[in-house]
Order: C-alpha cells, then sequence, then structure tokens
C-alpha cells in the first residue's frame, strides 16, 4: 500500500517543521523578530549596513539550546553550557565592525563558544579559521556549520593561547574571551597592517581593544568596557 513503509512514530510532513520553516524560524524565532533587533542595534550605535545585513540573515536561534531559542533575538549573552556564554548581539556586532574594517581575506576566531561569530564572520571574510579548547562545542559548532553549508569555517579544538600556528598569518584575529594580557602568540599571528581584537582585563570587567600591527611595531588602542568569559590555556 502506498504510504505503508513510513515507520511508527515517524511524523508527517504537515507535523514536522521542514528545513527552511527551522531555519527562518516562526514566532519568537521569525525574521520579523530579527529586524527588531537589528533595529535596536541600530539606534545603539551600530552604523555598519553590511554587518546588520548579516546579523538579520543570521539564525541566532539554531546556536543556542532550544529551550532558549525564543530568548535569541534579545540582545543578551546567553548561556551556551559548560559554563560558557553566546556573546551579546551588540558586542558580536561591534566586534566584528572592527575585524573587518581592513577588509580581511584570512580571520582567525579564538572561543568559537556556540559557532555564532564565526557564521557571521563567515558571511563577509573569504576564510575564518576558529578555534575552541572545549571539545563539546567545538564538535557541536562544527556540525552546525555543516548543516549551514558555511564551507569557509574551518573549526579545530585547540587552546587558542597559542593561536593557529599553521595557517598563520591572519589579517585579523579576534578573541571572544577575555585574557588579562595579549597572547604573545596571537601577535606574531598577526600579518602586516593586521588587527586583534581582544577584550583586555580581570575577571569582572575588560576594556575592548584592538592591536594594529605594522611591521614590528604594535599600536594599541582601547575602546569600550565589556564582560567576557575567561580565556584559559589548554584543552579541555
Ligand atoms: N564566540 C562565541 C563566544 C563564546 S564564549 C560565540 O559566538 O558563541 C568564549 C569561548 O572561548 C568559550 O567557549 C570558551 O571555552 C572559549 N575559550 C576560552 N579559552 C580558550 C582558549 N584558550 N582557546 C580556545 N577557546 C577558548
Amino acid at each position: 500500500m502506498p504510504g505503508s513503509h513510513i515507520a511508527a512514530g515517524m511524523q508527517t510532513s504537515s507535523e514536522c517543521p521542514d528545513l527552511n520553516t527551522l531555519v527562518n524560524g516562526i514566532g519568537m524565532t521569525s525574521q520579523r523578530t530579527r529586524d527588531r533587533l537589528v533595529k535596536r542595534l541600530r539606534e545603539e550605535g551600530v552604523r555598519n549596513q553590511d554587518v546588520l545585513d548579516v546579523i538579520r540573515k543570521t539564525p541566532r536561534h539554531l546556536f543556542v539550546d532550544e529551550a532558549l531559542s525564543s530568548r535569541a533575538y534579545e540582545d543578551t549573552a546567553l548561556p551556551i553550557g559548560y559554563n560558557q556564554t553566546i556573546s551579546q548581539p551588540y558586542v558580536v556586532a561591534a566586534m566584528t565592525d572592527l575585524v573587518i574594517a581592513n577588509k580581511p581575506q584570512k580571520v582567525l576566531e579564538v572561543g568559537t563558544g556556540s559557532g555564532y561569530q564565526a557564521a557571521v564572520l563567515a558571511a563577509l571574510v573569504p576564510k575564518v579559521y576558529t578555534v575552541e579548547r572545549i571539545k563539546p562545542l567545538a564538535v557541536l559548532a562544527r556540525q552546525r556549520f555543516r548543516q549551514m553549508g558555511l564551507r569557509n569555517i574551518r573549526a579545530s579544538h585547540n587552546d587558542g593561547t597559542i593561536g593557529l600556528p599553521e595557517f598563520a598569518p591572519y589579517d585579523a584575529i579576534i578573541v571572544t574571551a577575555a585574557s588579562e594580557s595579549i597572547p604573545e602568540a596571537l601577535l606574531e599571528q598577526l600579518a602586516d597592517n593586521g588587527r586583534l581584537v581582544i577584550p583586555v582585563g580581570g575577571r569582572d570587567c575588560q576594556t575592548l581593544s584592538v592591536i594594529s600591527r605594522h611591521g614590528d611595531k604594535f599600536e594599541r588602542q582601547d575602546l569600550d568596557p565589556v564582560v567576557f568569559v575567561p580565556l584559559l590555556s589548554g584543552e579541555a
């Protein structure tokens, strides 16, 4: 009989969301909700239209646990397990703006976490390398990139304090965890005229800093206060 091969418990397509519905979202994960987030970011001072366009298109709800998806388009950091967080959209927008300023071809992100920041960068930069020290997070992020067809991201399970020397130099390096000091290896792996965007400071509050390389000289610019989870050494 036609249709009799459908196994017990399998849902028919009318009950089961198709891929488009999943990515585009409905209700609190809909395009309209994403548009509202973008409007808010613009009001908060994000000016870069390319960055705003990517945030409008990127399904942040797919980077958090399903139980939190209704909060995915609030401008707030959210837990992703293992004591880590997906960064606040405003911070992602501000850091992305700084990273893409001199049109990098190749970017390294330290601290993949959920993979959201890497996904945003992948829409704006030809090649993104991202490293995460917590293995289950690295594995999950890689799965997400594959499902979303983000083929220009290379995600690995590594301690990012030593950078990723095999693919260096990078036109830009972004660190999405807070460091008391600037890891020497990251400075070494910056291309000439490249820039490192990194939150620098203690546990409670840090300063978002941009370090630009000019030959052997490094110029540091301190921007806004931010709060990030700590950059830790070693793999977990
Ligand atoms: N960019 C992430 C934010 C993740 S929070 C996102 O968009 O979701 C910071 C992440 O940095 C955490 O997942 C943490 O495990 C990771 N991290 C901390 N120290 C690290 C290190 N030395 N190397 C690689 N990742 C590190």
